[in-house]
């Protein structure tokens, strides 16, 4: 664990959903509030980490498909969380060594580990920038984009499990469409999103007092909601799907469906 050696510009004391999720994938980089607050949202809804594993596993597979059947070559993966095992590079590197991809996120801890998301294939390019998702305009015209992807060509835009950390959804709808708008036809969104659809009732009423007190910052979305973001766009086959169900590879292990509280899709731009 880190908690002997914070490194400079980093928090401990807060829970940060970066290595809240480190923890529930089984990580190391996590400190003692991260662990806290995971165990106690985990107490609450003991769909959490079933449902967080089968979002890893779903960006395994949509990088694939996104790579092997897509073509794609070019990947801007916003909230890329802490390095662990099939980064986006790693899984689009292996079918495509020349695949291009920049990677985002806003929390400090990720830009320490960022070395290791660094290790591209030599055909390929890897960077990593600290930015924020409710800044578009700051990723689109960094230095960084413009050496790493070539925006004439088709890039992958990856917005896995970042954007129910946006308490608006309207808000979300908007940046997603402002990033969108600024690739071209043939690009892909590819997107995972919190809902509490399926939530059991008294569980739900649990997870709107913790809303309403602060308690979480991991906003749901309803598959309206979610679908909605795709507006504009063609949905890939299977089209808004829970995780586990987005062209499932048998690799996953068996779960209730009802307790995977994360929608996927992927959609073409025309
Ligand atoms: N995409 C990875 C990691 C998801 S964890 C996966 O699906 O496995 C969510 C990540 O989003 C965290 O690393 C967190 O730091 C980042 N994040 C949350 N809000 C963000 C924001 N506003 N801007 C940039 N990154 C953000």
């Amino acid at each position: 664990m880190l908690d002997e050696s914070v490194p400079t510009g980093i928090d401990a004391s807060v829970p940060h959903p970066a290595r809240r999720y480190n923890y529930w994938l089984g990580g190391k980089d996590n400190f003692q509030a991260d662990r806290e607050s995971a165990d106690e949202i985990e107490a609450k809804f003991p769909g959490m980490r079933a449902g967080v594993r089968a979002n890893r596993d779903v960006l395994r597979r949509i990088t694939g498909f996104l790579a092997a059947d897509a073509g794609i070559r070019q990947f801007l993966d916003i909230g890329t969380g802490l390095p662990t095992a099939d980064n986006t590079h790693e899984v689009a590197q292996r079918i495509a060594p020349n695949s291009r991809v920049l990677y985002v996120d806003n929390d400090p801890l990720v830009m320490t580990h960022a070395r290791a998301l660094l290790t591209s294939t030599p055909e390929g390019t890897t960077d990593y920038i600290q930015a924020d998702l409710r800044e578009p305009e700051k990723i689109l015209d960094s230095p960084e984009l413009r050496s790493t992807l070539d925006l004439g060509q088709p890039v992958a835009l990856m917005l896995i499990a970042i954007l129910h950390f946006l308490p608006e959804r309207e808000r979300a709808r908007a940046i997603v469409r402002q990033l969108v708008d600024a690739l071209p036809s043939g690009s892909y969104l590819a997107a995972t999103h919190f809902t509490t659809d399926f939530m059991p009732a008294d569980e739900l009423v649990v997870y709107r007092q913790m809303l309403d007190a602060g308690r979480t910052d991991i906003w749901p979305s309803t598959r309206a909601e979610f679908t909605g973001l795709f507006e504009g766009l063609e949905l890939v086959e299977p089209g808004v799907v829970l995780a586990t169900e987005w062209r499932p590879d048998g690799s996953g292990p068996e779960v209730d469906p009802s307790r995977i509280s994360m929608w996927a899709g992927v959609g073409r731009k025309p």
